[in-house]
């Protein structure tokens, strides 16, 4: 029998529209044969779709999870134990038939409130969780929904355990009036306090997160990850439509629309959001940082790639020629360098106010098994890619993700290793309008002060601000043929002697080549390049820099965190 034929004979075919119809109004699973996916309206086996994690093998498209289910998916088998069960609201409206309604609810979902919480393992790391079921009055937000968060966090402050919370909330509970908009304050504080007691927090979105959920512990995360095409707001797309009336955008308010706008860290497919989860605890282990591990580590803990034959580096080079070659098209970028130092890198995305800047890479990694942050100013390897970064050309939401991504790494005592590749800030409108220079001035205001080791390598161009404000380092190393100025030649020619066709004589007097800065003191360390520098010779230069960044994670990995701001604000205090 045809799928479709079944599909009329099974009791599905005589939902009620509306219980379809629409994105957000989705009915669960049943426990039935058949049921309809109501995003592509095909009839699917509803044991077909709990096996595959709940998503519509049709389509794609994803059902919310029950509570216990999600547990289920994502933790390690017999680790979970409940927190908290049994809490019962004092309904404060004293709003009629608001119990009974609750108690019905209890009865057909087996849930004691709209969300459950308690402790369980990922993949062997413990962690406390909190799991909303919208199948609970749309998981909104009452007395108890908040107590139970605040008890968890503050459970885990105390037991110094990370969280993870996984919203899907619309939003708060009218039926409980002010005191339901006290929980936002709740759950915020108790975070708070999480987090200033150097613990993890990982939010996680899925579909829906609105209204006072996401304006409290939904966007609070150190980390914050969506499932795809997950409704995100804080005002319900009608809600704006009926009060502004204006129409909509496609996508709006969808997890890929607020990754481009800054505000995740990334999309999960939900395969993978179990090891996605686990790798970034384990990461995240004994407060970030093996310190052990990183003050011992030496050149033998990085790997040596079999020697390639050394070809000399051309040592007549003039200061133009080095230009020249800063900017070649071939060269390693910000997301070669990503790829051959470190493993486990996880991309993190987004400033948190306004865009994901893709001209800055950056992330969490380890080197030689020691969790870093790293950052990178991104140039594309080819024209398309080098447009989607723009150049290389940072605009503030960038320097402001790397300053949150560096605050972060502060947070969690990991040591941060920028490289620098940019020609410079960008310059334009859009830059001027959201503060490029207070953008930049932060980053160097902050980054001075870091309490964590900070290495600044620049492997192609140096430009000016939008260089500095991913270098003030406690050393900064460069390529061989890297540059590192105050503009480029062709600025300073037009600026002093108002002919930028002299650039060249101009890149001659700048002193802007990795062995003048040297001599200078503007920087400790130059790295040889191989003629014909590109991703063939890579290892050639990669493998000293390995060597390099295990000693540098070592020395300065054994200084104490006064130590560390003093030696870098006398670092730049003396030039
Ligand atoms: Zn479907």
């Amino acid at each position: 029998m045809k799928l479709d034929n079944m599909f009329k004979k099974t009791k599905y075919s005589t939902l009620r529209r509306s219980e379809y119809r629409t994105e957000t109004v989705r009915p669960e699973v049943p426990e039935g044969l058949l049921r309809k996916c109501n995003k592509c309206g095909a009839a699917i086996i509803a044991e077909d779709v709990k096996k595959d994690a709940y998503i519509c093998p049709k389509c794609g498209g994803y059902f919310r999870m029950h509570a216990y289910r999600r547990i289920e998916f994502v933790a390690d088998e017999g680790t979970f134990e409940e927190w908290d069960r049994g809490l019962e609201t004092k309904n404060p409206l004293e709003y009629k038939g608001y119990i009974e309604k609750l108690e019905g609810l209890k009865e057909k979902t087996g849930l004691d409130e709209a969300v459950i919480t308690g402790k369980v393992k990922i993949d062997g790391t413990e962690t406390v969780i909190g799991v909303c079921d919208g199948r609970f009055l749309m998981a909104s937000m009452g007395e108890v929904v908040g107590e139970k968060v605040a008890r968890a966090v503050e459970r885990a402050t105390k037991e110094r355990l990370p969280v993870i919370l996984f919203a899907c909330s619309g939003g708060a509970r009218m039926q409980e009036g002010i005191t339901s908009l006290m929980q936002m304050a709740k759950t915020s504080a108790a975070l708070k306090r999480h987090s200033d007691a150097g613990l993890l927090y990982i939010s996680v979105l899925t579909d829906p997160t609105t209204g006072g959920v996401t304006a409290s512990f939904a966007m609070l995360g150190d980390i914050i990850l969506a499932e795809p095409k997950a409704l995100i707001g804080f005002a319900g797309p009608r809600v704006i439509e009926q009060t502004i009336g204006q129409k909509l955008p496609k996508g709006f308010q969808r997890s890929e629309f607020l990754l481009d706008h800054g505000f995740l860290d990334g999309i999960v497919e939900r395969s993978e959001l179990k090891a996605t989860l686990a790798n970034i605890l384990k990461l995240h282990k004994d407060s970030g940082c093996d310190t052990e591990r990183m003050q011992t580590l030496s050149r033998n803990d990085v790997e040596h790639g079999a020697a390639d034959e050394e070809v000399p580096s051309a040592e007549n080079l003039s200061a133009w020629d080095r230009v020249m070659l800063s900017r070649m098209q071939d060269r390693p970028v910000g997301s070669d360098y990503i790829e051959r130092l470190f493993t486990d890198f996880i991309e993190f995305h987004g400033d948190r106010f306004f865009k994901d800047d893709h001209a800055v890479i950056g992330g969490v990694a380890r080197f030689a098994g020691v969790p870093v942050t790293v950052i990178a100013q991104a140039k594309g390897t080819n024209t398309k890619e080098n447009i989607e970064r723009n150049f290389g050309m940072p605009s503030p939401e960038g320097y402001r993700k790397a300053l949150r991504l560096m605050k972060q790494a502060e947070k969690f005592h990991r040591p941060i290793i920028c490289f620098v590749d940019t020609p410079g800030a960008f310059c334009g409108l859009e830059a001027e309008e959201r503060g490029q220079g207070e953008a930049i001035a932060k980053s160097i205001y902050e980054m001075s002060a870091l309490k964590v080791p900070v290495l600044s390598v620049i492997i192609g161009e140096g430009g000016s601000g939008g260089a500095l404000a991913m270098a003030t380092a406690d050393e900064v190393w460069m390529l061989e043929n890297s540059v590192y100025s105050i503009l480029s030649p062709e600025g300073f020619a037009s600026i002093l002697w108002k002919d930028s066709s002299k650039a060249k004589e101009a890149a001659e007097v700048m002193r802007l080549t990795a062995k003048d800065l040297c001599k200078l003191g503007i920087v400790e360390k130059v790295f040889e390049e191989p003629q014909d520098f590109s991703a063939e010779n890579f290892e050639q230069v990669i493998r000293p820099l390995r060597e390099e960044i295990a000693r540098f994670l070592s020395e300065y990995g054994r200084m104490s965190e006064q130590e560390l701001t003093e030696y870098r604000y006398m670092r730049f205090r003396n030039m």
